[in-house]
């Protein structure tokens, strides 16, 4: 335990009931309380050994409401709801339990999704309601699911958000139902003679009034919610389809050469499981399909969370003939000592370090660095975010071979990017 946990317990607790602290853990005396109730809070406790009683006083005297024992919480309802000691624990035995500080309860309680949060703050209100039928809860905890609250900042704040999320959520789940989603495709092209050399798959997601939701707010949502599976998937397939539209338009105009790659976003979430990764892989192995043509694109921060199981996964993919991108680099703090082991081809270098290429020689030292630590690992080099040609300039002398960016062109429909293909892109 922390010095700053134990000095916040010993505020809290008279000194007299506060046994010496052992193993990480307070002790409590028999008949000792670990707080009153109508006590302020400022910590929850784990219980290690021994027993505690829940009471409150009631007209008629004490009436325990729970024993509680090894690994039970007690005390984290007034933590979370800032209220106070709704009743009396005490210590039936020497008994010891673990400190959990409000700053770590709320930690976790704020990482979690806002319809957890919204849960757990109806829960509690439940919870007091059955506690004390005779106070008014509404009064001192606003109701989050009552649209006419508007006492606590932070409630209305959640049930907003919370609201919005589910919405969100449905407006997702029906639209890939209804199949509303599209891919645009963004050449892919050589810094050195211009040319396109493959395209990477963009997701859209067309709005009825023209304007289009960005990915960069419906992706994380699908993410969370676990949608990006199913979407995920069929991103995969619509593009490993395009790839073959792609073949079957070179071949009518007569410049069939087969040998365009195809970039395909790939979620961490998609990683997480052996089932998630044998599903891709799966679609990648179909007979019909030249999985050497397709390239994944897994960001940095998903091989950071679980480097070695990122490590099993990334074979996995690897071994259909797939080549595998880290994308966004730069981004995530890679772990060097990991990175030579993965089995990757390309590393795309994150837009923010190009965007900060022209006139700041700070900026050009670490893509140059990133440049050359991917060579030295074998790798291909991709910057993403090219807008203007003094970037090109600059990544051209200094050995980047591969660009994506606005100066090149816009992700666009499958029916314009083909025409990337018969370019030669000048800057
Ligand atoms: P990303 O993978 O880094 O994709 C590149 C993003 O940069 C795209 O944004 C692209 O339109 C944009 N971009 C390309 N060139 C330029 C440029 O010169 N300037 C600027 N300012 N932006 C440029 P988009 O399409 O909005 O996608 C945003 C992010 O959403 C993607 O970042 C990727 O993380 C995610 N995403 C998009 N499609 C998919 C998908 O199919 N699956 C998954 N899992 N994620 C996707
Ligand atoms: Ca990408
Ligand atoms: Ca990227």
């Amino acid at each position: 335990m922390t010095d700053t946990a134990l000095n916040l317990v010993q505020s809290l607790l008279y000194t007299g009931d506060l046994l010496q602290p052992q193993g990480g853990a307070l002790a409590f005396s028999a008949g000792s309380k670990l707080f009153e109730e109508g006590d302020g809070a400022d910590c929850a406790y784990m219980i290690d050994s021994g027993y505690v009683e829940i009471s409150k006083r009631t007209e008629c005297g004490k009436k325990v409401l729970a024993v509680l024992g090894p690994g039970e919480i007690v005390g984290e309802m007034a933590l979370i709801d800032g209220l106070q000691r709704a009743a009396t624990a005490t210590a039936m035995h020497e008994t010891t339990a673990v400190v959990i500080p409000r700053q770590d309860m709320w930690a976790a309680i704020n990482e979690a999704s806002p319809i957890v949060r919204l849960i757990l703050m109806a829960a509690m209100r439940r919870l007091r309601g059955t506690q004390s039928p005779d106070v008014n809860w509404t009064d001192e905890i606003d109701d989050p699911l009552d649209p006419q609250a508007g006492l606590n900042p932070y409630y209305d704040a959640t049930r907003l958000t919370a609201a919005n999320q589910l919405r969100a959520r449905v407006a997702l789940e029906a639209a890939i139902r209804n199949n509303e989603f599209e891919l645009a495709y963004q050449p892919i092209v050589s810094l050195i003679d211009g040319r396109t050399n493959g395209f990477e798959a963009l997701i859209r997601w067309p709005n009825p009034n023209g304007q289009a939701v960005s990915p960069g707010e419906f992706v994380p949502l699908a993410e969370m919610t676990g949608l990006i599976l199913p979407l995920g998937a069929w991103v995969l397939k619509e593009a490993l389809l395009a790839l073959k539209s792609l073949d079957r338009i070179l071949e009518k105009r007569g410049k069939g050469d087969g040998n365009v790659f195809m970039s395909v976003n790939v979620s961490p979430r998609q990683l997480e499981s052996d089932e998630n990764v044998e599903h891709l892989a799966k679609m990648l192995e179909q007979p019909d399909v030249d999985s050497s043509r397709v390239k994944l694109e897994i960001t940095e921060q998903a091989l950071l969370c679980d480097p070695k199981k990122a490590m099993v996964s990334l074979s996995r993919l690897k071994a259909t003939g797939a080549s595998l991108a880290i994308d966004d680099f730069g981004t995530g703090y890679s772990s060097l000592s990991y990175l030579h082991q993965f089995p990757l081809d390309t590393m795309k270098i994150d837009r923010s370090f190009i965007y900060r290429l022209t006139n700041n020689p700070g900026g050009q030292r670490v893509v140059a660095a990133i440049i050359a630590l991917a060579h030295e690992l074998g790798m291909d080099v991709v910057a993403e975010g090219i807008e203007n040609a003094s970037e090109v300039q600059w990544l051209q002398s200094h050995s980047c071979r591969y660009g994506q960016g606005y100066l090149m062109a816009k992700p666009a429909p499958l029916s314009t990017a083909v025409d990337y293909l018969d370019r030669h892109f000048e800057w």
